[in-house]
């Protein structure tokens, strides 16, 4: 059934919800007007370049072999998580679901990690003397590399059976082992480094967003909420864009709640708090 025309009023609050609340699909109400019909309107209005390109709808570009080995090596060597990778924008223009979906069809990320685990844990009782024995007499001579893979461990792992039982590395073993801790302690500078390069262009970037748009909706006819930020004070607008919105599911209704601190302080918070609680021997140390 063919629904009744759009009223002015109609488009006129859709376009705001759009543009200046930048809702998106789920959140956009209408009254009157089914999800269905809202949609289309908003395609319409899209193609008609009303939109101002706040709705640009989704596309799909394949992932490259680049991009696959950085999410491979960003997950894999720095346990880095999908949320983390796509707020830094580490694979540029990849949203955290898509970086998550390909984490998942790949099997990195924690379930790697979480395997890796549980082999270690398994190696308990006859295995464990088992590979000792090997160690101290057939394995003696074996690189701690050709061990590992026989017997499907971390490299790692050899090297503390090894310590723990005595058996000195060789000097050709200890010296390729120091050629490897010196190199990674520099690839690990280096990347600490880069991250905190990206942090500060993130958050630079955040703030001359939120200021822009500050000024932006200060201009508009209509006066938008404000809301203060509890933390810096500054008196922003009430909106999903200067502070961040829960949305809970409640069985048939949604409840929302928004952040009393704003999305600068939000982030800056959460990551002192992922700071504190990283021990200091971690990999990748950060930047305030
Ligand atoms: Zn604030």
């Amino acid at each position: 059934m063919p629904g009744q025309r759009w009223t002015r009023d109609q488009v006129g609050s859709l376009l705001h919800q759009v543009i200046v609340e930048r809702k998106s699909l789920s959140e956009l109400r209408i009254e009157g007007k089914t999800l269905a019909a809202i949609n289309n309107q908003r395609q319409r209005l899209k193609r008609a370049g009303a939109l101002d390109h706040a709705f640009v709808g989704r596309k799909l570009v394949p992932w490259t072999i680049g991009e696959l080995r950085q999410l491979q090596k960003l997950t894999a060597e720095y346990g880095f998580s999908a949320d983390c990778i796509a707020q830094l924008q580490l694979i540029p223009g990849r949203s955290k679901f898509a970086i998550s979906k390909m984490m998942g069809r790949h099997g990195l990320g924690n379930p790697l990690v979480k395997a890796r685990a549980q082999q270690a844990s398994r190696l308990t009782g006859p295995r464990r003397r088992e590979l000792e024995q090997f160690l101290l007499n057939a394995g003696r001579f074996a690189s701690n590399d050709e061990v590992a893979r026989q017997w499907g461990l971390a490299k790692q792992t050899i090297a503390a059976y090894r310590r723990r039982l005595g058996i000195p590395l060789s000097w050709r073993e200890a010296r390729s082992f120091d050629g490897y801790r010196t190199e990674r302690r520099k690839r690990d500078r280096a990347f600490s480094a880069h991250m905190r390069q990206r942090w500060m262009e993130w958050r630079a970037r955040l703030q001359q967003r939120l200021y822009e748009r500050k000024q932006e909706l200060e201009r508009l006819p209509n006066a938008l909420a404000r809301r203060s930020c509890r933390s810096c004070g500054e008196r922003w607008f009430a909106t999903n864009e200067f502070f961040h919105v829960q949305v809970k599911n409640r069985g048939k209704s949604y409840t929302f709640s928004m952040s009393h601190t704003c999305r600068m302080c939000r982030s800056h918070q959460r990551r002192e708090r992922a700071r504190l609680l990283r021990t200091p021997g971690d990999r990748y140390e950060t930047a305030a």
